[in-house]
Protein backbone atom coordinates (compact mmCIF):
# COMPACT_ATOMS: atom_id res chain seq x y z
CA UNK A 1 0.00 0.00 0.00
CA UNK A 2 1.39 3.60 -0.75
CA UNK A 3 2.73 5.08 2.22
CA UNK A 4 1.08 7.99 3.32
CA UNK A 5 2.54 12.02 3.83
CA UNK A 6 3.27 11.20 7.25
CA UNK A 7 4.56 8.13 7.40
CA UNK A 8 7.11 9.33 4.18
CA UNK A 9 8.06 12.59 6.97
CA UNK A 10 8.66 9.74 9.57
CA UNK A 11 11.22 8.73 7.23
CA UNK A 12 12.58 11.68 6.62
CA UNK A 13 12.40 14.70 4.02
CA UNK A 14 9.96 15.05 1.07
CA UNK A 15 10.63 18.05 -1.36
CA UNK A 16 7.79 20.43 -2.65
CA UNK A 17 8.35 22.76 -5.52
CA UNK A 18 5.81 25.48 -5.75
CA UNK A 19 5.54 28.80 -6.93
CA UNK A 20 3.63 28.02 -9.97
CA UNK A 21 1.90 31.82 -10.44
CA UNK A 22 5.51 33.57 -10.55
CA UNK A 23 6.30 30.70 -12.97
CA UNK A 24 3.32 31.33 -15.55
CA UNK A 25 3.73 35.00 -14.99
CA UNK A 26 7.56 35.43 -16.26
CA UNK A 27 6.66 32.78 -19.39
CA UNK A 28 3.44 35.08 -20.22
CA UNK A 29 0.38 33.11 -19.34
CA UNK A 30 -0.81 34.63 -16.77
CA UNK A 31 -0.98 38.32 -15.21
CA UNK A 32 0.76 39.75 -12.30
CA UNK A 33 -1.25 42.14 -9.76
CA UNK A 34 -4.05 39.70 -9.87
CA UNK A 35 -2.85 36.47 -10.21
CA UNK A 36 -5.40 34.28 -11.54
CA UNK A 37 -4.57 30.96 -13.18
CA UNK A 38 -6.28 30.72 -16.17
CA UNK A 39 -3.30 29.04 -17.69
CA UNK A 40 -5.00 25.96 -16.10
CA UNK A 41 -7.55 26.38 -19.19
CA UNK A 42 -5.77 27.93 -21.59
CA UNK A 43 -2.90 26.43 -22.22
CA UNK A 44 -2.83 23.24 -20.17
CA UNK A 45 0.13 21.61 -21.81
CA UNK A 46 2.11 24.32 -19.91
CA UNK A 47 1.31 23.56 -16.28
CA UNK A 48 1.89 20.44 -17.28
CA UNK A 49 5.36 20.67 -18.70
CA UNK A 50 5.98 22.95 -15.22
CA UNK A 51 4.87 20.06 -13.06
CA UNK A 52 7.36 17.49 -15.39
CA UNK A 53 10.00 20.07 -14.64
CA UNK A 54 9.67 19.94 -10.97
CA UNK A 55 9.49 16.30 -11.03
CA UNK A 56 12.51 15.17 -13.27
CA UNK A 57 14.58 18.44 -10.66
CA UNK A 58 13.34 16.24 -7.60
CA UNK A 59 9.87 17.62 -6.30
CA UNK A 60 8.29 14.76 -4.16
CA UNK A 61 4.74 16.23 -4.05
CA UNK A 62 3.08 17.49 -7.67
CA UNK A 63 0.72 20.34 -6.20
CA UNK A 64 -2.05 21.20 -8.27
CA UNK A 65 -2.53 24.51 -9.57
CA UNK A 66 -5.36 25.31 -7.59
CA UNK A 67 -3.56 28.29 -5.78
CA UNK A 68 -5.28 31.71 -6.48
CA UNK A 69 -8.02 30.10 -8.85
CA UNK A 70 -10.80 30.27 -5.77
CA UNK A 71 -14.06 32.35 -6.35
CA UNK A 72 -12.74 35.80 -5.24
CA UNK A 73 -9.93 35.84 -7.53
CA UNK A 74 -11.97 34.95 -10.34
CA UNK A 75 -14.94 37.15 -9.60
CA UNK A 76 -11.94 39.65 -9.02
CA UNK A 77 -11.47 39.04 -13.19
CA UNK A 78 -15.26 38.01 -14.14
CA UNK A 79 -14.93 34.70 -14.67
CA UNK A 80 -16.28 33.22 -11.46
CA UNK A 81 -18.31 30.48 -13.64
CA UNK A 82 -14.67 29.20 -14.75
CA UNK A 83 -14.04 28.38 -10.81
CA UNK A 84 -15.26 24.20 -11.08
CA UNK A 85 -13.47 23.89 -14.33
CA UNK A 86 -10.52 25.52 -13.51
CA UNK A 87 -10.23 23.55 -10.68
CA UNK A 88 -11.20 20.32 -11.65
CA UNK A 89 -8.90 20.86 -14.96
CA UNK A 90 -6.11 21.81 -12.24
CA UNK A 91 -5.99 18.76 -10.20
CA UNK A 92 -6.87 16.56 -13.51
CA UNK A 93 -2.90 17.85 -14.80
CA UNK A 94 -1.32 17.40 -11.47
CA UNK A 95 -2.94 13.90 -11.03
CA UNK A 96 -1.66 13.35 -15.12
CA UNK A 97 1.69 14.61 -14.90
CA UNK A 98 2.35 11.92 -11.46
CA UNK A 99 1.30 9.07 -13.49
CA UNK A 100 3.55 9.86 -16.01
CA UNK A 101 6.33 8.71 -13.47
CA UNK A 102 5.03 5.98 -12.14
CA UNK A 103 8.30 4.53 -10.42
CA UNK A 104 8.42 7.95 -8.62
CA UNK A 105 5.96 7.40 -5.51
CA UNK A 106 5.04 10.80 -6.36
CA UNK A 107 2.13 12.44 -4.19
CA UNK A 108 -0.82 14.61 -5.86
CA UNK A 109 -1.62 18.13 -3.34
CA UNK A 110 -4.38 20.07 -3.90
CA UNK A 111 -4.30 23.48 -2.32
CA UNK A 112 -6.25 26.24 -0.77
CA UNK A 113 -4.99 29.87 0.01
CA UNK A 114 -5.42 33.21 1.53
CA UNK A 115 -9.48 34.26 0.47
CA UNK A 116 -8.43 37.77 0.73
CA UNK A 117 -12.22 38.65 2.33
CA UNK A 118 -11.79 37.26 5.87
CA UNK A 119 -11.87 39.76 8.15
CA UNK A 120 -11.84 38.84 11.72
CA UNK A 121 -14.71 41.17 13.16
CA UNK A 122 -17.29 40.19 10.32
CA UNK A 123 -18.94 36.81 10.50
CA UNK A 124 -20.44 37.02 7.65
CA UNK A 125 -16.81 36.72 5.61
CA UNK A 126 -16.31 33.54 8.03
CA UNK A 127 -19.16 31.67 6.37
CA UNK A 128 -18.33 33.06 3.12
CA UNK A 129 -14.57 32.08 3.52
CA UNK A 130 -15.66 28.38 5.06
CA UNK A 131 -17.58 27.70 1.87
CA UNK A 132 -14.94 29.36 -0.51
CA UNK A 133 -12.74 26.46 1.14
CA UNK A 134 -15.40 23.68 1.68
CA UNK A 135 -15.95 23.74 -2.01
CA UNK A 136 -12.47 23.83 -2.73
CA UNK A 137 -11.35 20.81 -0.57
CA UNK A 138 -14.47 18.91 -1.98
CA UNK A 139 -13.64 19.20 -5.51
CA UNK A 140 -9.70 17.89 -4.21
CA UNK A 141 -11.25 14.61 -2.23
CA UNK A 142 -12.94 13.82 -5.27
CA UNK A 143 -9.97 13.91 -7.60
CA UNK A 144 -8.05 11.36 -4.80
CA UNK A 145 -5.60 14.31 -3.96
CA UNK A 146 -3.13 12.86 -1.33
CA UNK A 147 -3.35 15.78 0.95
CA UNK A 148 -4.04 19.68 1.05
CA UNK A 149 -2.39 22.34 1.86
CA UNK A 150 -3.45 25.36 3.31
CA UNK A 151 -1.22 28.25 2.60
CA UNK A 152 0.08 32.13 1.89
CA UNK A 153 -2.36 32.63 4.86
CA UNK A 154 -1.76 35.53 7.74
CA UNK A 155 -4.67 35.33 10.19
CA UNK A 156 -4.77 32.51 12.43
CA UNK A 157 -8.54 32.32 12.49
CA UNK A 158 -8.42 32.05 8.31
CA UNK A 159 -6.23 29.34 9.04
CA UNK A 160 -8.06 27.31 11.39
CA UNK A 161 -11.63 27.85 8.74
CA UNK A 162 -9.53 26.61 6.18
CA UNK A 163 -8.30 23.90 8.65
CA UNK A 164 -11.49 22.43 9.55
CA UNK A 165 -12.79 22.19 5.61
CA UNK A 166 -9.61 19.33 5.38
CA UNK A 167 -10.31 18.00 8.46
CA UNK A 168 -14.29 17.62 7.72
CA UNK A 169 -13.36 15.67 4.70
CA UNK A 170 -10.34 13.49 6.11
CA UNK A 171 -7.84 14.08 4.48
CA UNK A 172 -4.22 15.12 5.61
CA UNK A 173 -3.56 18.92 6.14
CA UNK A 174 -0.67 20.86 5.83
CA UNK A 175 -1.08 24.27 7.17
CA UNK A 176 1.48 27.08 5.90
CA UNK A 177 1.49 30.45 7.40
CA UNK A 178 2.74 33.87 5.40
CA UNK A 179 4.40 35.79 8.00
CA UNK A 180 4.10 39.71 7.52
CA UNK A 181 6.95 42.34 8.88
CA UNK A 182 6.84 42.11 12.56
CA UNK A 183 7.03 38.33 12.79
CA UNK A 184 3.03 38.01 14.34
CA UNK A 185 0.22 37.18 12.45
CA UNK A 186 -2.20 39.35 11.81
CA UNK A 187 -4.25 39.14 15.10
CA UNK A 188 -0.73 39.17 16.83
CA UNK A 189 0.23 35.68 17.32
CA UNK A 190 3.70 35.06 17.19
CA UNK A 191 4.87 32.21 14.44
CA UNK A 192 5.12 29.21 16.96
CA UNK A 193 2.14 29.94 19.00
CA UNK A 194 0.19 29.90 15.85
CA UNK A 195 1.45 26.99 14.47
CA UNK A 196 0.86 25.33 17.84
CA UNK A 197 -2.49 26.14 17.70
CA UNK A 198 -3.22 25.07 14.51
CA UNK A 199 -1.27 21.60 15.61
CA UNK A 200 -3.84 21.18 18.66
CA UNK A 201 -6.93 22.27 16.42
CA UNK A 202 -5.95 19.25 14.09
CA UNK A 203 -2.79 19.63 11.45
CA UNK A 204 -1.36 17.33 10.52
CA UNK A 205 1.58 19.34 9.44
CA UNK A 206 2.53 23.52 10.46
CA UNK A 207 4.98 25.67 9.14
CA UNK A 208 5.55 28.80 7.02
CA UNK A 209 5.48 29.49 3.11
CA UNK A 210 6.12 32.66 0.84
CA UNK A 211 6.70 36.11 1.55
CA UNK A 212 9.86 35.78 2.92
CA UNK A 213 13.44 34.45 1.88
CA UNK A 214 15.64 31.41 3.21
CA UNK A 215 17.21 33.60 6.20
CA UNK A 216 14.05 35.51 7.02
CA UNK A 217 11.67 32.08 7.00
CA UNK A 218 14.72 30.24 9.13
CA UNK A 219 14.63 33.14 11.41
CA UNK A 220 10.80 31.79 12.34
CA UNK A 221 11.72 28.19 11.43
CA UNK A 222 14.13 27.19 14.81
CA UNK A 223 10.70 28.78 16.89
CA UNK A 224 8.54 26.96 15.40
CA UNK A 225 10.66 23.65 15.43
CA UNK A 226 10.93 24.11 19.05
CA UNK A 227 7.05 24.66 20.07
CA UNK A 228 5.58 21.80 18.02
CA UNK A 229 5.34 18.08 18.20
CA UNK A 230 4.17 17.84 14.56
CA UNK A 231 6.13 17.73 11.47
CA UNK A 232 6.70 21.47 9.93
CA UNK A 233 6.97 22.59 6.74
CA UNK A 234 8.94 25.04 5.42
CA UNK A 235 8.68 26.96 1.58
CA UNK A 236 10.37 30.01 1.69
CA UNK A 237 10.25 32.26 -1.44
CA UNK A 238 13.61 32.52 -3.43
CA UNK A 239 14.95 36.03 -2.75
CA UNK A 240 16.86 37.46 -0.17
CA UNK A 241 14.75 38.85 2.09
CA UNK A 242 16.16 41.36 5.05
CA UNK A 243 15.57 41.78 8.67
CA UNK A 244 14.59 45.57 7.56
CA UNK A 245 12.24 43.59 4.69
CA UNK A 246 11.41 40.21 5.36
CA UNK A 247 8.77 39.99 3.32
CA UNK A 248 9.01 40.28 -0.56
CA UNK A 249 5.71 42.31 -0.81
CA UNK A 250 7.05 45.47 0.23
CA UNK A 251 10.75 45.81 -1.03
CA UNK A 252 10.87 49.81 -1.55
CA UNK A 253 12.59 50.55 -4.84
CA UNK A 254 14.81 53.31 -3.60
CA UNK A 255 16.36 51.12 -0.70
CA UNK A 256 16.65 47.72 -2.17
CA UNK A 257 17.78 48.73 -6.10
CA UNK A 258 18.93 51.99 -6.21
CA UNK A 259 20.95 51.55 -8.93
CA UNK A 260 18.09 50.84 -11.30
CA UNK A 261 16.20 53.72 -12.32
CA UNK A 262 13.75 52.16 -15.11
CA UNK A 263 11.43 50.07 -12.39
CA UNK A 264 7.94 51.41 -12.86
CA UNK A 265 5.69 52.02 -9.78
CA UNK A 266 7.69 52.54 -5.57
CA UNK A 267 7.98 48.42 -5.15
CA UNK A 268 10.03 46.05 -6.81
CA UNK A 269 7.59 43.19 -6.13
CA UNK A 270 6.21 41.22 -7.91
CA UNK A 271 7.76 41.83 -11.34
CA UNK A 272 11.27 43.15 -10.58
CA UNK A 273 12.64 41.29 -7.28
CA UNK A 274 15.20 39.74 -10.10
CA UNK A 275 18.52 42.29 -7.91
CA UNK A 276 17.79 40.08 -5.26
CA UNK A 277 17.65 36.32 -6.45
CA UNK A 278 19.02 33.71 -4.79
CA UNK A 279 20.66 31.22 -6.96
CA UNK A 280 20.24 27.38 -6.65
CA UNK A 281 23.60 27.01 -4.11
CA UNK A 282 21.63 29.08 -1.95
CA UNK A 283 18.35 27.16 -1.80
CA UNK A 284 20.36 24.09 -1.38
CA UNK A 285 21.58 25.06 1.57
CA UNK A 286 18.52 25.84 2.95
CA UNK A 287 17.58 22.45 2.27
CA UNK A 288 20.49 20.63 4.06
CA UNK A 289 19.66 23.33 7.33
CA UNK A 290 15.91 22.49 7.05
CA UNK A 291 16.88 18.52 7.02
CA UNK A 292 19.28 19.20 9.81
CA UNK A 293 16.97 20.65 12.38
CA UNK A 294 14.46 17.59 11.63
CA UNK A 295 12.01 20.23 9.32
CA UNK A 296 10.99 17.52 6.75
CA UNK A 297 8.41 19.25 4.62
CA UNK A 298 11.07 20.85 1.85
CA UNK A 299 10.15 23.27 -0.57
CA UNK A 300 10.26 26.77 -2.41
CA UNK A 301 7.48 29.01 -3.10
CA UNK A 302 7.29 32.05 -5.37
CA UNK A 303 10.05 32.35 -7.82
CA UNK A 304 10.83 28.55 -7.43
CA UNK A 305 12.60 27.25 -10.82
CA UNK A 306 13.20 24.01 -11.77
CA UNK A 307 16.98 24.58 -11.14
CA UNK A 308 16.62 25.33 -7.65
CA UNK A 309 14.37 22.61 -7.15
CA UNK A 310 17.50 19.77 -8.30
CA UNK A 311 19.98 21.77 -6.05
CA UNK A 312 17.55 21.50 -2.98
CA UNK A 313 17.45 17.64 -4.12
CA UNK A 314 20.90 17.22 -4.29
CA UNK A 315 21.74 18.83 -1.08
CA UNK A 316 19.45 16.09 0.34
CA UNK A 317 21.34 13.39 -1.36
CA UNK A 318 19.22 12.59 -4.26
CA UNK A 319 20.30 12.44 -7.62
CA UNK A 320 17.01 13.58 -9.20
CA UNK A 321 16.33 12.45 -12.90
CA UNK A 322 17.22 16.12 -14.30
CA UNK A 323 20.68 15.24 -12.66
CA UNK A 324 21.82 13.86 -15.38
CA UNK A 325 22.67 17.11 -16.77
CA UNK A 326 24.08 18.31 -13.46
CA UNK A 327 26.62 21.06 -13.98
CA UNK A 328 29.98 20.44 -14.72
CA UNK A 329 32.14 23.30 -15.04
CA UNK A 330 35.13 20.76 -15.91
CA UNK A 331 34.11 20.93 -19.32
CA UNK A 332 33.66 24.56 -19.91
CA UNK A 333 36.34 25.66 -22.79
CA UNK A 334 37.50 28.87 -20.38
CA UNK A 335 36.99 27.32 -16.81
CA UNK A 336 37.94 23.84 -17.74
CA UNK A 337 40.59 21.10 -17.37
CA UNK A 338 40.19 19.15 -20.39
CA UNK A 339 42.90 17.46 -21.81
CA UNK A 340 41.60 19.04 -25.36
CA UNK A 341 41.32 22.44 -24.48
CA UNK A 342 43.33 24.24 -25.90
CA UNK A 343 46.12 26.14 -23.17
CA UNK A 344 45.83 29.28 -25.59
CA UNK A 345 42.03 29.67 -24.64
CA UNK A 346 42.60 28.15 -20.78
CA UNK A 347 45.08 30.81 -20.37
CA UNK A 348 42.51 33.68 -20.99
CA UNK A 349 39.94 33.30 -18.08
CA UNK A 350 41.40 36.36 -16.20
CA UNK A 351 41.28 38.06 -19.57
CA UNK A 352 37.68 38.06 -19.88
ZN1 LIG B 1 4.63 32.10 -2.75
Amino acid sequence: MKKNLITRLNEGPILCAEGYLFAMERRGYLSAGAFVPEVVLEHPEVVTQLHKEFIRSGSDVVQAFTYYGHREKLRLIGKEDLLEPLQKNALKIAKDAANEFKDLDLMVCGDVANTNIYNPTDKKSHAECQKMYEEQVKWAKEAGVDFVIAETINWTGEMEIALKAIKQEGLIAVANFAIPKGDLTREGHTAEDACKMIEDQGADVVGLNCYRGPKMTMKLLKKIRDKVSCHVAALPVPYRTSEEYPGFLNQPKETVDPDCSCIPGDNIFPVALDHLYCNRFEMGEFAKDCEEMNVNFIGICCGAEPHHVREMAVALGRKPESYKYYPDISRHWLHGKDKSFLELNTSMKKKY
